[in-house]
């Protein structure tokens, strides 16, 4: 006897948003949607490498369904121009670029600000932006990619540490608005991830000796990472919401 309709992620056919998708674990995101089907709308800041990344995931996936958008997403105004473009959609992936570490001393008011536009303000501006239609369609997924910063600080990066978990507290609270119109929202924090920005931050020796202190092992490809997204971001999580999930290799050892 079949007691659900299989591991479908029911995502042919599905228009979806990744920010933040010309590299990295957005666009390992925006890759894994395409190869499941689905509608696929990048948006990021550089248009060469935002149009370098469609031809990518097309070539790599024959989805040809694959639009860019140039956004840069601590703006306002070009949040507001991206969903005009993009008109309404299904599922909703957060991302943006990190802020810089750094310790309480480092930072003056504008640095605090900058942070609050780019982490918090631009989650906020687009789940206003997304949710109306979402609603009216009475279905909507909204996964936010935040850092395990969101359930443990890390070392030097104060600005991650003090509004990654304010995003947290903000998904929960629109998990129960949005739930009774169809509308599930997640945050998936990355551990350690292979991506430019771990290049940025650490040199090669320092890379290899953080895989060694993970309990599997080694650092995370970034199509590991999107695995947890695009099923938290599909019609087949049909039950998880307000719900935080970390994709780091064991790392973390609080419960
Ligand atoms: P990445 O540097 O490889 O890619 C970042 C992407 O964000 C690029 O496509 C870039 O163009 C885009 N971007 C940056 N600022 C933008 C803006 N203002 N508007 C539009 N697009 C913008 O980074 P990544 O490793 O893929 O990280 C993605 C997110 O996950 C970041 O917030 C990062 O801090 C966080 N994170 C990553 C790791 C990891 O291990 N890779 C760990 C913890 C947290």
């Amino acid at each position: 006897m079949m007691i659900g309709d299989g591991m479908d992620l029911q995502l042919k056919g599905k228009k979806v948003l990744v920010t933040a998708a010309s590299k990295g674990l957005g666009m390992a995101c925006a890759q894994l949607y395409a190869e499941e089907g689905a509608q696929v709308w990048i948006a990021s800041r550089n248009k060469q490498q935002l149009e370098q990344a469609k031809q990518t995931i097309i070539h790599q996936t024959g989805n040809a369904q694959v639009e860019a958008v140039m956004c840069d997403l601590t703006k306002e105004e070009e949040i507001k121009q991206l969903f005009a473009e993009t008109g309404s959609i299904d599922i909703l992936i957060n991302n943006i670029g990190g802020p810089p570490a750094g310790a309480f001393d480092e930072f003056a008011d504008q640095d605090w600000q900058q942070a609050f536009e780019r982490l918090l303000m631009s989650v906020i501006r687009t789940v206003r932006a997304a949710a109306p239609s979402m609603k009216d369609r009475q279905f909507g997924r909204i996964v936010t990619i935040t850092s395990s910063s969101m359930k443990q600080s890390l070392d030097g990066l104060l600005l991650s540490n003090t509004f990654r978990p304010a995003i947290v507290g903000l998904s929960k609270s629109l998990s129960q608005e949005l739930a009774g119109d169809g509308i599930l929202i997640n945050s998936v924090g990355p551990g350690t991830m292979e991506t430019d920005r771990i290049r940025d931050l650490y040199q090669p020796a320092q890379i290899q000796q953080l895989g060694e202190n993970i309990p599997i092992g080694r650092i995370g490809q970034p199509d590991e990472f999107a695995k947890a997204v695009v099923f938290l971001g599909s019609g087949a999580n049909t039950y998880i919401t307000g719900q935080t999930l970390v994709v780091d290799g064991g790392s973390m050892k609080a419960l």
